[in-house]
């Protein structure tokens, strides 16, 4: 794209949005030059912080007329490198101003604005005695838009799932500023193709979500939070796996490695007894039946060899949860270099995961914490080192890949939840080698070119 293309662009757009809305200063534009991976860095030569959908569609309007590539942007906690560009003289829209919710109990949906973040979807639910089931451990930050641009999930996806199973309907401006409305803000509705699906996790390559109608759930009437330690790591993925096999489904099922409780106690100061592993399970129940079936989740885990207790006390529940969601913090707190991994692999094979975890840490020496929601297979390896040792960085890289690489022969995949971006494009490549078949990668360029012939959406992202 030529500077003389951008100028154009910027003209036209001071006529169509306020100017209050557009920065293009170089102190403004630092801080949309990173994502929470910190690992990629371009800073885009304008910021539009759109307010509404017209300023959207304005944006893209222009942008494609002037081949001009535009990055959307949340809360920019990705970890992967998605909102960053890949390119340089890219237009950045921010989405955080348009964070309108509303909920509407009668009928079992919040309507949301891209920019809402899912903490507050989740909180204007609980008004009313329900809840938005979806919670990456960013949701405090992590927009509605960006979840569902990376099909987020997060603690409670075992339970119920990742972004793609709460979505009833969504707007979304193309290439163009053409706005079109996909599915009904109602529990069923019938026409094909899933045009819903294209969007969920296309990571901001094909279209600007605006709006999105979510289902809602009915708060539980009654949680326990039964805790697992294990002496060794491969007993806490069978009873994860065990756990499910015999038919308990719990709200969260999370896994704790040692070197993760270690660092956690060090960077956040808990005090968390130190094991090879801990595994935290969230039972949901009424009130009648929610101690029994606590008891048999326990149950399960000492035939698997570990010690339990369970609580029902908030504060120590409050604790347990905010040791797991603040894992990735205290990783990055007491390490510079983290180059962090989301594999998924099939229950039956999480134990053989770990192990193989276990093996590479040995192989190369570095520390690597392993914490996920492990009961729906996910697994988030932490490659810690010192981005200023060269030695370390090239381990780093290849304990990445080889990580990756145990997803794909396990019969699993490269990213549970945080998608593609940057940061995993060359095993997004093998993993499509593997197992997409000889089609896949035609077939996604050409939805690409249909829907954004220029190629302004996000370039050099998932559609390589
Ligand atoms: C501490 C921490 C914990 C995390 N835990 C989890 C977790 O438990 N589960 C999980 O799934 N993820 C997790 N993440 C990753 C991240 O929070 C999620 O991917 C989140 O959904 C990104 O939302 P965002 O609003 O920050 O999007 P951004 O980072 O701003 O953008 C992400 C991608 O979405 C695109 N995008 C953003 N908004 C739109 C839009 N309106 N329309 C179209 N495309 C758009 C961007 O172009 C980019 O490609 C975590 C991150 C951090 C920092």
């Amino acid at each position: 794209m030529s500077d003389e293309n951008l100028r154009r662009f910027l003209s036209e757009l001071s006529r169509k949005v306020d100017k209050s809305k557009i920065f293009t200063e170089p102190e403004e534009l630092y801080s949309y030059s990173l994502d929470a991976s910190t690992e990629f860095k371009q800073p885009p030569a304008v910021v539009v912080r759109a307010g509404s959908e017209e300023d959207v569609r304005a944006v893209l309007e222009l942008a494609d007329r002037n081949r001009v590539p535009v990055v959307p942007r949340g809360g920019g906690t990705s970890l992967t490198g998605g909102p960053v560009p890949a390119v340089p003289n890219a237009i950045l829209l921010d989405l955080t101003p348009m964070n309108r919710i509303e909920v509407n109990v009668d009928d079992g949906y919040a309507m949301a604005e891209a920019g809402a973040t899912v903490l507050e979807v989740d909180k204007a639910c609980r008004q009313y005695g329900f809840f938005f089931p979806p919670d990456p451990a960013s949701s405090r930050i992590a927009t509605i838009g960006g979840a569902i641009a990376e099909n987020a999930g997060g603690l409670r996806g075992a339970k119920f799932g990742v972004m793609k199973n709460w979505i009833l309907a969504m707007e979304v401006i193309l290439p163009g500023g053409r706005r079109v409305r996909i599915g009904e803000p109602v529990y069923k509705w019938r026409w094909g193709p899933d045009l819903i699906s294209l969007f969920v996790g296309s990571e901001g390559t094909l279209g600007v979500i605006t709006k999105a109608w979510l289902k809602i759930y009915p708060l539980p009437e009654k949680v326990v939070r039964v805790l697992g330690v294990f002496d060794r790591i491969e007993e806490a993925g069978k009873a994860i796996a065990q756990i499910r096999r015999r038919g308990y489904v719990p709200m969260i099922l999370e896994l704790l490695d040692r070197e993760t409780i270690e660092i956690v106690n060090e960077s956040l100061g808990y005090n968390i007894e130190v094991a090879e592993a801990m595994v935290i399970a969230d039972v949901d129940a009424p009130r009648e039946s929610v101690w029994r079936i606590a008891g048999e989740v326990e149950n399960v885990m000492r035939e698997c060899g570990g010690r339990t207790s369970a609580s029902d006390d908030p504060v120590e529940m409050e604790r347990l949860y905010m040791a797991r969601q603040g894992a990735y913090a205290a990783v990055t707190r007491a390490y510079p270099g983290v180059l962090l991994e989301d594999i998924t692999v099939p229950l039956s094979k999480l134990s053989t995961a770990l192990k193989e975890l276990d093996d590479i840490r040995k192989e190369y020496g570095l520390r690597m914490p392993v914490f996920g929601h492990a009961g729906d297979g996910n697994l988030h390896p932490n490659i810690c080192f010192d981005p200023r040792d060269e030695e370390q960085l090239r381990k780093a890289r290849e304990m990445f890949l080889k990580t990756g690489e145990i997803a794909i022969r396990l019969g699993g995949a490269i990213s549970g939840e945080h998608g593609i971006g940057l940061a995993k494009k060359e095993l997004f490549l093998e993993e499509i080698k593997a197992v997409r078949g000889e089609g896949y990668v035609e077939m996604v360029r050409m939805i690409k070119q249909m829907i954004d012939p220029n190629g302004i959406m996000n370039p050099g992202k998932i559609f390589l």
